[in-house]
């Protein structure tokens, strides 16, 4: 059995080997056995259906909750040569008719359903007519009702154990606890499964956590390393994630935003953007990543704190899918730990709940001050025991000073108190240093003792020992939203001089700009593979296109990468590259050897052009700049202004560089009439030659999609 599955995999996926428990898993599954896998994301979950699947007879059918993952599981496995369907709400009935006589006549493998689908009596009594292969169930946490991915229709699939004997079902999830593990187990009737449970590390990552000084500036020299990676950038608020997204966008890193405030189709259509194109930051609230399955996701950065490790894990998960390097980095401050105790504080929601949150806070603050390696405290704090050091993460590699901090912390303490207990950092570090002004002799606290003790420490120091303080509870935050500090009980001990206290010494930031944003993430490609690495990834755009497919669909990375390294020059050395399968070797082998042998010219992507205009066009270019830096047309570049400013992705002070009062007088010529607005050709009578036609395009576009809104 483990034999033929290990020629499914390399014929039909391309690859060599399986990971981790992946052949133990296809094995009981095949075999007819039913079987409850945990791995976390990217450990290559859906390999443990889709073998089976081939392996056995009759239709394999596949529960997934979210359509945009049915669809790029189907479009993957038809890249392949294996038949697959979805059947969703997007098909018409007689699309529906024909896929189920498809179904019927045996010519359909795996089919991807909605649970809701599923549940259906006409179509559970449908599927008892057919020779059923497997039942998997994907994102099998969905029935949990604890979690926050809870779907009442995942209550249902436990009948199927009962309507369906015979069939091995086999539930996959990426959530790790031990009590959703359990209700799976329960509801979804799978008492007789065999558990494989995976190490939850992701060792692809790494981890870096900065202090933050210039976030900007720091995400800036962060960036620059990684130009033409996609990412993600998560901040708290929607402003803040409009106004990075537009800093970035004007810095020269193609960015866009995404929020639960921004309209729908915008937000669709943003995040079909980042699937389909390479290179793209979103910035982004929370809101963004269920179902980004995107494999190629190089780094995932946080500009502001999450609430607690479990989303900074599920988050930072979304980097590195395919098993490449890819960084977690986090800019961490002051600032967060005042406000996200103050949101806390102020949360609706019972004591009970409210202390279960301040202990999940608690648990993300001490991996931000952590002074040993940074993923055995994240895997601990999901039961999991790693014996030693990484190696793989910043404390790891920069190693960690720490100081005693113990006198000045009583000094602090100190001078919290001796205030008043109501001021904030700011104030506080001034009376510790010293500081002759306003604010400090209008309360008189030039006349406290602790006045001037603290001109050892420099400023950053002392707002670096604040923050260690409040993270680590020895000092609270008000409640009135001011920032204001005071003590509590914890810091008695301190005091009193009872107990020592270490604390981590932050590195300088100028230090930590400029030396510690590489990572193996960043030098994935080297100089001098750069400009093939292009070529490869613009034949790779090209093809995706012509398939109305995301790129990674058509090879993922690792492979380019290997047939970067391996620059095979045959077709039989090109079919040994790992996920060139037998089919894709036959339909993309010789173009892909061509690029490799130097011998085309890449290609210029659509997409790229378009995402480049926006980008000048947003940099304050004219048209005609723009066309002579595309290499295109005036006409063009308009053509192509007018459809972003149709979409929204630029205003149309953005793209036109037009007087204001010719821009009112072109815009009132289309206002005039009453009804539809009128066209170009009718408006273009009473400017001509005043203003290129274009510009009425683009004017057009955007009174349309006014009037749309
Ligand atoms: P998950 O669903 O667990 O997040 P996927 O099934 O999407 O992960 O797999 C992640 C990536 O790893 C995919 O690009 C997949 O093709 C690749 N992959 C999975 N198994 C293997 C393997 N045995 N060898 C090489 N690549 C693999
Ligand atoms: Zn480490």
């Amino acid at each position: 059995m483990l034999e033929q599955a290990q020629r499914v995999l390399k014929d039909i996926f391309g690859y060599d080997s399986f990971r981790g428990r992946q052949g133990a898993i296809i094995e009981r599954v095949a075999s007819g056995g039913d079987a409850l896998v945990l791995m976390p994301t990217g450990g290559g979950k859906s390999l443990c259906f889709q073998v089976p699947a081939l392996l056995r007879d009759g239709l394999a059918v596949v529960v997934s909750p979210l359509i945009a993952l049915m669809d790029d599981q189907v479009a993957t496995l038809e890249e392949l040569g294996v038949a697959a369907a979805a059947l969703n709400s997007t098909l018409s009935a007689e699309q529906q008719r024909d896929l189920a006589a498809r179904i019927k006549r045996g010519e359909v493998k795996m089919l991807y359903l909605a649970p809701e689908r599923l549940v259906q009596p006409r179509m559970l009594s449908f599927l008892q007519g057919l020779n059923i292969a497997l039942f998997a169930i994907d994102e099998a946490h969905c029935v949990s009702q604890w979690g926050h991915d809870f779907r009442p229709e995942y209550l249902q699939l436990g009948q199927l154990a009962e309507m369906f004997p015979d069939v091995p079902r086999i539930a996959l999830t990426a959530t790790a606890d031990k009590r959703t593990r359990e209700e799976i187990v329960t509801r979804l009737h799978l008492q007789n499964a065999e558990r494989f449970l995976s190490s939850f590390d992701r060792p692809n990552i790494f981890y870096r956590i900065v202090p933050k000084e210039q976030p900007r500036k720091q995400l800036l020299a962060f960036l620059a390393e990684r130009r033409s990676d996609a990412g993600i950038v998560y901040c708290l608020s929607r402003k803040k994630v409009e106004e990075v997204a537009a800093f970035l966008s004007e810095q020269g890193f193609p960015a866009l935003p995404y929020h639960a405030g921004l309209p729908n189709d915008l937000r669709a259509f943003n995040q079909k953007r980042f699937l389909n194109e390479e290179g793209l930051i979103m910035v982004a609230t929370v809101a963004f990543g269920m179902g980004i399955d995107k494999p190629n996701v190089r780094f995932v950065a946080h500009l502001d704190l999450p609430k607690s490790l479990e989303a900074y894990y599920q988050e930072t998960g979304r980097g590195g899918r395919d098993g490449l390097p890819a960084d977690a980095w986090m800019a961490y401050g002051l600032q967060d730990v005042v406000m996200l105790k103050q949101m806390l504080q102020n949360s609706e929601g019972d004591e009970r709940h409210k202390r279960l949150e301040q202990h999940k806070l608690d648990a993300m603050l001490s991996l931000c001050e952590e002074t040993r390696c940074r993923r055995q405290t994240l895997l601990a704090y999901f039961d999991e025991d790693m014996p030693e050091p990484c190696g793989h993460c910043d404390n790891c590699v920069d190693g960690v000073q720490t100081w005693d901090a113990t006198e000045p912390a009583r000094q602090a303490l100190s001078a919290i108190f001796r205030t008043g207990q109501r001021y904030g950092v700011g104030h506080l570090v001034d009376v510790l240093l010293g500081k002759d002004n306003e604010k400090v002799r209008s309360f008189g606290h030039q006349h406290l003792s602790v006045y001037g003790v603290g001109k050892a420490l420099s400023e950053s120091e002392w707002r670096s020992l604040f923050r260690q303080l409040v993270a680590r509870g020895l000092a609270d935050v008000d409640h009135e939203g001011y920032g204001g500090l005071r003590l509590n009980d914890s810091c008695r001990p301190l005091l009193k001089g009872e107990v020592t206290l270490e604390l981590r010494r932050d590195l300088k930031p100028q230090v930590t700009a400029k030396t510690t944003s590489k990572s193996p993430a960043s030098q994935l490609v080297r100089g001098e593979e750069r400009e093939q690495w292009e070529a490869l990834r613009a034949l790779r755009r090209k093809l995706a296109e012509e398939h109305g497919v995301p790129p990674y669909v058509i090879f993922p990375d690792s492979t380019l990468l290997e047939m970067l390294r391996s620059q095979p020059t045959t077709l039989a050395e090109m079919a040994r590259v790992s996920g060139v399968g037998a089919r894709k070797l036959e339909r993309y082998g010789d173009a892909f050897l061509e690029v490799l042998g130097g011998e085309t010219e890449a290609p210029k992507a659509v997409a790229d052009v378009r995402h480049e205009l926006i980008t000048l066009a947003r940099a304050g270019m004219t048209p005609l700049q723009i066309a002579g830096q595309l290499q295109c047309s005036e006409k063009n570049v308009y053509t192509m202004l007018a459809e972003a400013i149709g979409k929204q992705q630029l205003s149309l002070e953005q793209a036109l560089d037009l007087p204001e009062e010719l821009m009112g007088e072109v815009q009132d010529a289309f206002l005039d009439g009453e009804g539809e607005l009128p066209s170009v050709a009718e408006v273009a009578e009473l400017f001509a030659g005043r203003v290129p036609e274009g510009v009425l395009y683009c004017v057009r576009a955007a009174l349309q999609s006014e009037f749309e809104m």
